[in-house]
């Protein structure tokens, strides 16, 4: 952390600020300039809330040098850590790997239909919600424990793995027989009992970016998960709030590049939800593979028009056959193949 003091500020308001900082553990390092005074502290804790200094007389700003998050930063491996989910499907290693699926699991003839036409277009992962976080409760809410079985038959008979969100700490230990990768929704984000429950396990946890969670927030509910001892955290970025309506979420693609520095976790995007639309998927995926994304989950429903949930950002298979197609062009441009 450095505290950059005012010009002019006196030597007894720098004086207090050195003391404070000494009294919280921190080695001062101070650089008198001319007209300005600025303090390098070492040793930040990482949970230390620089507001405290910015409020004492005489400072003009802190700035956190030190990321508040360890674990999951880049300087923790430097290399990027690949996380193998089975199969050999590994995710953050130069392959591109596609999850695909309806948003939710709805019948038995609907899972294996949208599991056999995602699989021949070369998705290596099926998903579909068993457990949904509707924003209405009335509206359909999943199938439960039966969608999970439906879900890891039909991958099986397509020689997929299986993704599927994860709502409740109380559902775990029911879900890990049928999935491979635990989902992480938006809306549970910073539910940090849950990210606890899941830094038990050593299943793969997909993470999504909370709707208005900045991606230092992101990084944390990382850490959250690997502070436990579960290193296999896959981002991902699902889109955020803003100001934008012609969109139901703004795809945040400048979060990729942003997430592959800060962090040696792999991250992938879901252009889906990101835009809300069908029209709309294939340009954002298009474009976070180029991007540098480890991945892309991305909802594809035989029917879209009378999909239980989310068939208005749902691809018909054609479509999706199609973005396939596009993406097996484009990875290579930036030194990738998709799986
Ligand atoms: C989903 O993947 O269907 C889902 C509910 O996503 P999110 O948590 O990003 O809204
Ligand atoms: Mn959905």
């Amino acid at each position: 952390m450095v505290v950059v003091m005012q010009e002019g500020a006196s030597d007894i308001q720098i004086q207090k600020v050195i003391d404070r900082l000494t009294e919280l553990g921190f080695d001062v390092h101070r650089s008198t300039g001319a007209s300005q005074t600025v303090l390098g502290a070492v040793g930040v804790r990482p949970d230390y809330d620089p507001r405290e200094f910015e409020l004492l007389e005489g400072v003009r700003e802190v700035v956190r040098i030190t990321q508040p998050y360890k674990l999951a930063s880049r300087a923790f491996r430097s290399e990027g850590s690949i996380i193998d989910v089975g199969r050999g499907v590994k995710f953050g290693g130069s392959e591109v790997i596609v999850a695909a699926g309806p948003c939710s699991v709805e019948s038995p003839a609907q899972i294996e239909a949208a599991a056999a036409s995602v699989a021949a277009s070369g998705a290596k992962i099926l998903r579909g919600g068993a457990f949904k976080p509707r924003s209405s409760p009335y509206s359909f809410q999943g199938m439960g424990e039966k969608a999970l079985m439906l879900l890891r038959e039909a991958a099986d008979r397509h020689n997929l793995l299986v993704i599927s969100e994860v709502m409740d700490a109380s559902q775990i230990q029911m879900m890990l027989p049928m999935v491979d990768v635990l989902q992480v929704g938006a809306r549970n984000m910073q539910n940090y009992y849950l990210l606890r429950a899941l830094g038990e396990l050593s299943k793969p946890v997909l993470l999504k970016r909370g709707m208005s969670a900045t991606i230092e927030e992101l990084l944390l509910s990382a850490e959250y998960i690997m502070a436990g001892g579960n290193y296999n955290v896959i981002l991902c970025e699902r889109g955020i709030r803003t100001f934008e309506t012609s969109t139901r979420n703004t795809l945040d693609i400048a979060a990729i590049p942003i997430v592959k520095k800060l962090s040696h976790l792999p991250i992938v995007a879901d252009p889906s939800h990101g835009t809300g639309r069908r029209d709309k998927v294939a340009p954002m995926a298009r474009a976070s593979v180029a991007a540098g994304a480890d991945g892309l989950l991305i909802e594809v429903h035989n029917d879209p028009e009378h999909a239980l949930s989310d068939g208005a950002q749902s691809l018909f298979p054609n479509q999706f056959a199609q973005l396939m197609t596009e993406l097996r062009i484009i990875a290579p441009a930036v030194g990738r193949r998709v799986a």
